[in-house]
């Protein structure tokens, strides 16, 4: 039997390079599509052993017309469009730049399938930031949405195109609404990453302090590894659906750093408040947590618990990975990289 083709957009970031490695093993021919840039940005497939494995292909996701040339040339079975600017903090910053990139970019790929390549089945990544006021419990698909930041509305209408598009041309398009996922892999500008990478070096007699934001923000944090397979899951059902894509708890940030510092043999203190609160090592009293109001976001999201209870029933997803050994996994990889000099990504 002929290798199913599958094509994924934003390939070289963290859940690009984990579906590719899962996709790979299926015996799936992959297709990934980077921005053209003088020198690739290919450190996680590098990771996962799997450069060489995958073709990779110059792909502007603002540009139709490349869009358009590929699906006719490739006529992939299975897309999973995951390229877009993917930082909450960033889009406070570039609004305008994360509702062309993450909103605009996944309609224009819709359009593109519906033209070209209506047969293939597609995944988009939307996001917990849809929802983000008036929560009360675990939201599910049935809730109502809500975002608080830029790149929330931009995935809330990218979301919206999805299901529009399933409607008005029978595509076979599904949203993951997926709450955070993090890794050895997740990039460095995101906060799980900012602590192990940073922890690390301070465990090295390196770098002297974490500089975090609020410390009792609470997310829903699942491993990415996971998440993927749930993407997969979406494009083997017969209809397409939306599912929420969610571990079912939430952790503060002061819960990941104590846990993570304690993987690398520090044991963390806390004391004050607010943006007085400081963390220091047990042991020695030395201050190594800091907070400071640079790293508070203009406005955030009600707390967010995910119920998965509809990817558990119609997908069977069940992630494998609880919040300790994620951070754990990460804590430990930091940890090592850290001691072997290697550069950070
Ligand atoms: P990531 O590590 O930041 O990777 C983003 C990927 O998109 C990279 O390959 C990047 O390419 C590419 N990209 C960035 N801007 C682009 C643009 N303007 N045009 C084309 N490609 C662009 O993100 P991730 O964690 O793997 O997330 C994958 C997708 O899931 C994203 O759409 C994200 O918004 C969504 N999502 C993620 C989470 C999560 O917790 N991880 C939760 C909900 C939704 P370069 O290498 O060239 O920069």
């Amino acid at each position: 039997m002929a290798k199913k083709t599958a094509l994924i957009t934003g390939i070289t970031g963290q859940d690009g390079a984990y579906l590719a490695q899962s996709l790979v093993q299926k015996g799936y021919r992959v297709i990934g599509g980077t921005r053209r840039s003088s020198i690739l940005n290919l450190p996680r497939l590098a990771a996962l052993d799997l450069v060489g494995q995958i073709e990779l292909v110059t792909l502007d996701v603002q540009d139709f017309t490349s869009i358009m040339r590929l699906l006719q040339e490739e006529a992939p079975d299975e897309i999973y469009h995951l390229g877009g600017q993917s930082s909450v903090q960033v889009s406070f910053q570039q609004p305008l730049y994360t509702a062309e990139a993450t909103g605009q970019g996944a309609l224009r790929f819709l359009e593109a399938v519906a033209l070209a390549a209506p047969e293939a089945r597609l995944f988009h990544p939307s996001s917990s930031e849809i929802f983000g006021q008036n929560i009360d419990g675990k939201v599910d698909e049935e809730n109502d949405f809500h975002p608080r930041s830029p790149y929330g509305v931009a995935k809330l209408f990218a979301y919206w195109s999805v299901i529009n598009h399933r409607e008005a041309y029978h595509l076979h398009a599904s949203n993951g609404i997926m709450f955070n996922h993090e890794s050895p892999l997740r990039g460095m500008d995101f906060v799980t990453r900012k602590i192990t990478t940073t922890l690390a070096q301070i465990a090295c007699g390196g770098q002297q302090e974490l500089i975090l934001g609020n410390l009792d923000n609470a997310r829903d944090w699942g491993f990415a590894g996971d998440y993927v397979e749930a993407m997969w899951l979406m494009l083997q059902q017969e209809a397409a659906d939306d599912y929420v894509i969610a571990s079912g708890e939430t952790h503060s940030v002061r819960a990941f750093v104590t846990l993570a510092a304690a993987a690398m043999g520090i044991d963390i203190v806390f004391e004050g408040e607010g943006l007085e609160t400081c963390g220091f090592e047990k042991k020695t009293g030395r201050q190594l947590v800091r907070i400071s109001a640079d790293f508070y976001r203009p406005s955030e999201p009600d707390p967010l618990i995910g119920n998965a209870a509809k990817a558990h029933r119609k997908l069977n997803w069940h992630p494998k990975t609880d919040f300790e050994k994620l951070v754990t996994l990460m804590a430990e990889s930091d940890l090592q990289r850290a001691r072997n000099g290697q550069v950070w990504y």
